[in-house]
């Protein structure tokens, strides 16, 4: 070989090294940033572990909390509310009523007509739209004009209009958020939740301002009820199943009522009800434990939401934040490691993923997982491979995995407080012969995330047996009702009449 033929060659070998060195670099480079997501994920999962030994304390606090809450006003961060129903429909009301319900993401009217038998229940036009978002920091004046007006549109399409002219029709109004009740159809708002912040209106009765705005458009109808959500849902599974006794709403938000003891009310000393007892709007959304697995993505939730220090357990367990709590992770993904390419703008941007895209990832069932790439593609990230697309449904699971399971310890505390647990309640131990005499119970749920998010819901069915054990969860009831805040506000409306 040549003199040149040699060098030409050592300088091939060299620069093949280097290549390979180059190679090698950038693959452990690769391999440390994987190694990164891998370590976040890791931590993820600790911090949102929920042992069932976790879960009991979880209930426990539910059921300590509502005992406070009962005792003393301001005695918990369980408002525990009185809603002045105390007497729920039983099936047996007849005519015609309406409903209009302010959610915490869309708004929805309907007209029941009821045949006097449980039967004859007869939903009619289901009318439902998203609450346009400029009317969530509006004012007081243009929400319920809007909503007016809503109810207006409505009436005009039914088909008897001129049948029923002069007559005055009856109107449940389902509000989701936490009223001071007087009366069942008077209460003023206590606060806003999920987003809405129209502050003149805290304080003000929130069915005097919708008869208001109703009379201002002359429109012929009486507000006869102001319903939490949960009082309507837990009014329609009473109505089809008088064992019905609790009911919970996971929707944007999340909140429970049940029957409740006159006499447990101790803040209300004297209450008397025909019935003994009275529906209790608990508003959980503000329980708080810290037995709860909070990770650093809640605290700064938390942190940079227009109700910070309110609504922790809401936070964990709800719509409006299951989204923004996966968005956060990958994030933190993105910048501390390069596997979602870099970090994008719109994944900075709060409440960007919603949790209707988380549930469309996690039950992404093709085989390249398509749905994960287009959602990912509308955040900005395009072009990751399977691994990483594998790695965000994993995130969605862990977050959607506890939000059920921290649900279900929410329902095992009510049980609990209410002695159908099957551990006789938070004070006395019970014996096995007792817990045969468990008595059947129902629990109605409803909401947009219950209703949709089969792996949410999935996930709270399977930890409530878990928590409750095979014997017991036999006398426990799961139903879901559709609608049931807005049918079952109009029904207890219908049960104010007869
Ligand atoms: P509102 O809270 O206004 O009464 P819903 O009870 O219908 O309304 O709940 C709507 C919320 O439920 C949505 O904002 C979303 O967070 C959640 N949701 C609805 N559909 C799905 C779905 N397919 N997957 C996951 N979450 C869903
Ligand atoms: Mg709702």
């Amino acid at each position: 070989m040549g003199k040149v033929a040699v060098a030409f060659a050592a300088v091939a070998v060299v620069a093949a090294c280097s290549v390979a060195a180059m190679m090698v670099g950038r693959r452990m480079k690769s391999r440390r940033k994987w190694r990164t997501v891998v370590e976040i994920l890791k931590e993820l999962e600790d911090d949102c572990d929920t042992p069932v030994a976790r879960l009991r304390q979880v209930v426990d606090a539910m059921a300590v909390e509502m005992h406070a809450g009962l005792a003393s006003e301001g005695g918990s961060k369980l408002k525990m509310l009185l809603t002045f129903v105390d007497v729920l429909p039983t099936g047996r009301e007849k005519g015609t009523y309406y409903a209009l319900h302010l959610g915490g993401t869309y708004f929805r009217i309907l007209r029941v007509h009821l045949g006097a038998q449980r039967s004859y229940l007869d939903v009619q036009d289901v009318e439902r739209h998203p609450i346009p978002s400029h009317l969530m920091n509006s004012t007081s004046e243009v929400l319920f004009n809007f909503l007016a007006f809503s109810l207006e549109r409505f009436i005009e399409k039914e088909e008897n209009v001129s049948n029923s002219l002069g007559v005055k029709r009856e109107l449940a109004f389902t509000f989701s958020f936490p009223v001071k009740h007087t009366s069942i159809s008077s209460g003023v708002l206590i606060k806003w939740t999920k987003g809405f912040e129209i502050s003149e209106m805290v304080g003000k009765d929130i069915a005097e301002c919708l008869q208001d705005a109703l009379d201002r458009r002359g429109l012929n109808m009486h507000v006869a009820a102001l319903v939490n959500d949960t009082v309507g849902a837990l009014s329609l599974g009473y109505y089809h199943d008088p064992d019905t006794v609790v009911a919970v709403v996971f929707g944007t938000g999340s909140n429970a009522c049940y029957l409740e003891r006159t006499d447990a009310i101790i803040k209300c000393q004297g209450l008397l009800t025909t019935s003994g007892s009275m529906v209790v709007n608990m508003e959980w959304g503000n329980f708080w434990s810290s037995h709860l697995p909070r990770t650093s993505y809640d605290i700064d939730l938390d942190a940079e939401s227009s109700n910070s220090n309110d609504m922790g357990f809401e936070k964990m367990i709800s719509g409006m934040y299951l989204g923004d709590i996966v968005r956060r992770v990958i994030l933190r993904m993105s910048q501390e490691s390069d596997v979602f390419g870099p970090t994008t703008s719109v994944l900075s941007e709060p409440y960007v993923l919603s949790t209707n895209s988380v549930s469309a990832m996690h039950e992404d069932d093709t085989p390249e997982l398509q749905d994960v790439t287009r959602i990912l593609k509308d955040l900005g990230v395009s072009d990751v491979p399977l691994k990483v697309r594998k790695l965000v449904v994993k995130i969605c699971d862990v977050v959607t995995r506890r939000a059920g399971r921290l649900a279900a310890a929410g329902i095992a505390g009510i049980l609990k407080k209410i002695g159908r647990d099957g551990s006789g309640g938070i004070t006395s131990g019970r014996s096995r012969s007792e817990i045969q005499m468990q008595k059947r119970t129902v629990v109605a749920v409803e909401g947009g995330l219950y209703m949709n998010y089969i792996m949410f819901r999935e996930y709270m069915e399977e930890a409530l047996v878990e928590i409750l054990g095979e014997e017991v969860s036999q006398y426990v009831v799961v139903k879901a009702m559709e609608d049931g805040s807005s049918i079952g506000s109009a029904l207890l409306v219908a049960s104010l009449q007869s």
